[in-house]
């Protein structure tokens, strides 16, 4: 992934809900985070709380 420092994007993050694991990053017009659930098996499981 490259990251330019000159881009004026702002990178919305998108991280873990469950173990709070960085996932990935969103193009978005300011910073925010999202959350959602990385590929660990114990964070993906579809099971509720
Ligand atoms: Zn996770």
């Amino acid at each position: 992934m490259v990251v330019s420092r000159d881009s004026e994007v702002v990178l919305g993050t998108i991280i873990c809900d469950r173990c709070g694991k960085f996932i990935d990053t969103a193009d978005t017009n300011r910073v925010i985070i999202y959350y959602s659930r990385c590929e660990d098996d114990k964070c993906s499981s579809p099971e509720e709380e």
